[in-house]
C-alpha cells in the first residue's frame, strides 16, 4: 500500500475535495496517513483567491520536497485552485513539483501516480460534464458533515478567479444528494452543510435549491442543515419560503456584501444593487427573527473613491451584520479585473480603509454578541477547545446561529446540550452548561 499525506488549504471546498481525493486514493489501494514524514506520495489541495496563499504553498512544497533526502522516489504534487491558476509557470517556479492537477480530474489520480516520468505531470482540463458521482468522500470524524452539491461558478464576478480555476457550474443531482445526506443521518451525523460556490443557485434541471432544502429536511434523523455559499441575487421567494419552513435550516446566513456603493457593485458586476441587498436582508429578518448574518467585504477596489468606501461603511453600520470576512483588494491575473481595469486605490489608502471597516465590524459583532449573554442557548459540541488556558480543559460547540460557544464542563462530542451564556466578545461566546 502506497502511504499518502494530504494538506488542505483555503475554503470549505476545497476539504470537501481532499475527502473526494482521499476516497478516490483509498479504493485505489493507497493508505491516508496524517503526517508527510513516511509518505510516498504528498498532495497540496490549493487555493488561488489570494496571492499570499499562492507563496505560502510553494515555499511548503519547497520544504516538504526535503523529504526526498528520506523517501528518494516521494512525488509531491500541487492539486486544485492553484495548480489550475498557474499550470504554465508552476513547472518552473517550482520544479521540485512532479504533479500539477486541477480540481476537475481527480478521478485520473490513481493512473497519473501509476505513471512515472521525469517531466511534472499535467492535468489541468476543466470539465463541464465532473460531478464526481458516485464517490464517497472519506469524512473526517466530527459533527458537521459536508456535502458537495454543486461545483464551478458562471456569475464571473469581475475580481474573482473562481470561474477560471473551477470552470463552469454543474449540480450534483437531488437523488445522490439524499442518498449521501441520509446516509449520513444514519453513520449519527447531526448537523450537514451544503456546499457549493454559489449554492443557492442549484438546479439539477428537475429539483431547485428549494425543493432540495425541502427534501433533504426530510430525512429522518438529521438535526441541522446549513448551506453555503449563496449568492444575494439568487434568493428566491421560494428559498425564503423554504428557509422559514424547514425546521432544520439553522438561521445563520452568509450573504457576500463586497461594496455598499452601487458604483461599486456595478464594476465587480455583482448582479444586485445597494436597495435589492437591503430588501433580502430585511426580508430575511422579517421570515427569520433571530436570523444571523454574515457577509464579505472588499476595501479599495478598483476605482473606489473616499464617497464609495464611506457608503459602504454607512451601509455596514445601518444592517449590522454578526460578522464579516474583511480584505483589502489585490488583483488576480486572468479576471476581468486584473485584464481591464486599473488597480487604482494606493496601497496605503487600502490598508487604511479595511483598518476603518475592521474596526466598526468588531464593534457591531461585539455589540451583537452582548444580547447572547444571560440567554440559554442549544449547542451542538464539536469537542475540545483549541485554546487551551493553563487552569483547566475547555470544550466548544456551536449555537444554531453558527456562533462559537467555549465551556468548561466536558461532554462528548455530537451532544447537544443547553448552555447559559455569561459573556462574550466579537468572536467568541463563553457559558456553563445547564443540567439536563
Ligand atoms: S459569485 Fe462571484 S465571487 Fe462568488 S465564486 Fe462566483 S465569480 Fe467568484
Amino acid at each position: 500500500m502506497r502511504r499518502v499525506y494530504i494538506e488542505t488549504y483555503g475554503c470549505q471546498m476545497n476539504v470537501a475535495d481532499s475527502e473526494l481525493i482521499a476516497s478516490i486514493l483509498r479504493q485505489a489501494g493507497y493508505q491516508i496517513i496524517p503526517t508527510p514524514e513516511e509518505a510516498e506520495v504528498i498532495l497540496l489541495n490549493t487555493c488561488a483567491v489570494r496571492e499570499h496563499a499562492e507563496e505560502r504553498v510553494i515555499g511548503r512544497a519547497s520544504q516538504l520536497s526535503g523529504l526526498r533526502a528520506h523517501t528518494p522516489k516521494l512525488i509531491l504534487g500541487i492539486l486544485g485552485c492553484m495548480a489550475q491558476h498557474l499550470a504554465e509557470t508552476l513547472p518552473q517556479r517550482a520544479p521540485f513539483v512532479d504533479l500539477v492537477m486541477g480540481p476537475d480530474s481527480y478521478r485520473r489520480l490513481p493512473q497519473i501516480l501509476a505513471e512515472t516520468s521525469e517531466e511534472t505531470l499535467l492535468d489541468v482540463r476543466l470539465d463541464r460534464e465532473e460531478d464526481y458521482l458516485g464517490i464517497d468522500p472519506i469524512r473526517r470524524q466530527g459533527v458537521n458533515a459536508w456535502v458537495t452539491i454543486m461545483r464551478g461558478c458562471d456569475r464571473f464576478c469581475t475580481f474573482c478567479i473562481v470561474p477560471f480555476v473551477r470552470g463552469r457550474e454543474r449540480s450534483v443531482s437531488a437523488g445522490e444528494i439524499l442518498r449521501q445526506v441520509r446516509l449520513l443521518a444514519a453513520e449519527g451525523y447531526q448537523e450537514v452543510t451544503l456546499l457549493g460556490q454559489t449554492v443557492n443557485s442549484y438546479s439539477d434541471g428537475q429539483v431547485d435549491f428549494a425543493g432540495l432544502l425541502r427534501a433533504v429536511g426530510q430525512v429522518e434523523g438529521l438535526k441541522r442543515l446549513r448551506f453555503t455559499s449563496p449568492h444575494p441575487a439568487d434568493f428566491t421567494i421560494d428559498v425564503i419560503d423554504a428557509l422559514a419552513e424547514v425546521p432544520q435550516i439553522c438561521p445563520s446566513f452568509h450573504l457576500p456584501l463586497q461594496s455598499g456603493s452601487d458604483a461599486q457593485l456595478e464594476r465587480m458586476r455583482r448582479g444586485y444593487t445597494v436597495s435589492q441587498y437591503r430588501a433580502l436582508v430585511e426580508e430575511l429578518r422579517r421570515r427569520l427573527p433571530g436570523v444571523a448574518l454574515t457577509t464579505d467585504l472588499i476595501a479599495g477596489f478598483c476605482g473606489e473613491s473616499e464617497t464609495d468606501f464611506q457608503q459602504t461603511l454607512d451601509l455596514v453600520g445601518e444592517l449590522r451584520f454578526d460578522a464579516a470576512f474583511m480584505f483589502k483588494y489585490s488583483p488576480r491575473e486572468g479576471t476581468f479585473a486584473h485584464k481591464k481595469m486599473a488597480d487604482d486605490v494606493p496601497e496605503a489608502v487600502k490598508t487604511e480603509r479595511l483598518e476603518r471597516i475592521i474596526a466598526l465590524q468588531e464593534g457591531i459583532s461585539w455589540e451583537i454578541n452582548q444580547q447572547q449573554v444571560g440567554q440559554t442557548t442549544e449547542v451542538l459540541v464539536e469537542g475540545l477547545s483549541k485554546r487551551q488556558n493553563s487552569h483547566a480543559p475547555t470544550y466548544y460547540g456551536r449555537i444554531p446561529q453558527g456562533k462559537t460557544v467555549v465551556f468548561p464542563q466536558e461532554v462528548a462530542a455530537n451532544s447537544l446540550v443547553q448552555v447559559h451564556i455569561e459573556r462574550a466578545t466579537s468572536h467568541t461566546l463563553f457559558g456553563d452548561l445547564v443540567a439536563a
